[in-house]
């Protein structure tokens, strides 16, 4: 399944993908999406166009991003670079909270 998973989220979503890196320690992006989909939620990997919404990103920020591996150190997104995008985890999630198939509890009581 976790191959599956970097070819649909990271090689497709994520600018920060590096084949080198698959089986290295994922972001918590990827390991939310892992999560979702062990607890059988059906997750659409298809691309949008739309930006996240703020109100959506900023939930994400202090309920996801603060708890990922990446975020004190890794993450150009969580250190504010400028127009450094979030990871393929991030945008995919966001996508599907402004869509309201998950909401934000469902990704921070995720076990
Ligand atoms: S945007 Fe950065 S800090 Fe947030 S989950 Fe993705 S890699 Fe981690």
């Amino acid at each position: 399944m976790r191959s599956n998973i970097v070819k649909n989220l990271c090689k497709k979503h994520c600018k920060y993908y590096k084949p080198s890196k698959d089986n290295e320690l994922a972001c918590k992006g990827f390991t939310v999406i892992e999560k979702l989909i062990k607890n059988g939620r059906k997750i659409s990997f298809n691309k949008s166009e739309k930006k996240v919404s703020a109100s959506t990103g900023k939930k994400l920020i202090g309920n996801m991003c603060v708890a990922c591996s990446f975020y004190e150190d890794g993450c150009d997104f969580a250190a504010e670079k400028k127009g450094a995008p979030p990871c393929g985890g991030f945008i995919l999630l966001g996508h599907l909270l402004d869509g309201k198939i998950i909401t934000i509890d469902d990704i921070v009581n995720i076990h």
